[in-house]
């Protein structure tokens, strides 16, 4: 019985891993259609001043309205670009979108940034710092006003290439953000060596952190960390009133999160 219902098993598994594959397969050429054909936005999320409140910049997040799937969310396919290298495209595309909306506030808005999410796949791309540079020109954008968003775990796969080429994007005076921090065991010697300007407290620290005193010490050593890294510190996925006041009375400076935007 063990036998058969291990075979059965066997033939179920290997079905489903064909229709994974299959519809992989078939998501990977909508998603270079996507591209081609404006089934991707970008929503940009503002990131605000805990202590007067008043916005400084925004996050750009991809959405996909996929014809006849619907809304797939970046959680779902921004990881599976990243295993096929489609993940090129979208940064380029996104990147491309961030640049079009600056100009376009050149005379409104002309201090406002927006920060855009690099995945490791650029960070292994040797061409990627000059790309964004020719970029840059091509808009005449100021460089300061471009953000590029890392994850610690994604500078923690190849620390020596990552630190390398964030330096060569540092030169060009864009500004750079460690993403989702204290999820991705980088140690403080690295941390040091990170050419970067704003540390980004993960969710996971924030989520009723107003109710957990053991999170609050924690966050609050990351955010003097931080502090004496002369980075400036900005806590993501802040939903509630509760959580903002702890994470301003425990000197962080900056905010991000449903409670003061909502993403659709
Ligand atoms: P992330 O860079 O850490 O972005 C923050 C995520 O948290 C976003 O999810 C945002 O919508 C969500 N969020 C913001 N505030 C709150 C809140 O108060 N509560 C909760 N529960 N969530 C909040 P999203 O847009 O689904 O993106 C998920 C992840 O996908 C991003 O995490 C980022 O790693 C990746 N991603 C998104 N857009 C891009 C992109 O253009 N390129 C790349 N490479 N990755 C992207
Ligand atoms: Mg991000
Ligand atoms: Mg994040
Ligand atoms: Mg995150």
């Amino acid at each position: 019985y063990a036998a058969k219902r291990g075979g059965l098993n066997a033939a179920w598994y290997s079905d489903a891993q064909e229709a994974s594959r299959l519809s992989h397969l078939s998501l990977l050429s909508d998603l270079r259609l996507a591209v081609k054909t404006s089934q991707l936005q970008m929503w940009l999320q503002p990131k605000f001043h805990l202590s007067s409140g008043l916005p400084y910049g925004f996050e750009a997040l991809v959405r996909w309205q996929h014809p006849q799937r619907g809304f797939i969310s970046p959680a779902e396919f921004v990881p599976f670009a990243e295993r096929t290298g489609y993940i090129d495209m979208i940064t380029q595309w996104m990147l491309e979108a961030a640049l079009t909306t600056l100009a376009g506030w050149k005379e409104i808005h002309p201090d406002l940034s927006i920060a855009v999410n690099v995945s490791t796949h650029d960070l292994r791309d040797p061409g990627f710092p000059e790309r964004v540079k020719s970029l840059l020109e091509q808009y005449a954008i100021k460089p300061q006003l471009l953000k590029l968003e890392i994850t610690e775990s994604g500078i923690m796969e190849d620390p020596g290439a990552a630190i390398a080429l964030l330096h060569r994007l540092h030169e060009t005076g864009i500004a750079l953000a460690i993403d989702d921090f204290g999820t991705g065991y980088s140690s403080l010697s690295y941390l040091q060596r990170l050419p970067v300007t704003e540390l980004k407290i993960d969710r996971s620290f924030v989520i009723d952190i107003d109710q957990h005193t053991a999170t609050q010490s924690l966050v609050k050593t990351i955010i003097e960390l931080g502090h004496s890294l002369g980075l400036s510190v900005i806590a993501e996925g802040i939903e509630t009133q509760a959580e903002r006041d702890t994470l301003l009375s425990l000197g962080c400076d900056n905010m991000q999160g449903y409670f003061a935007s909502r993403p659709p």
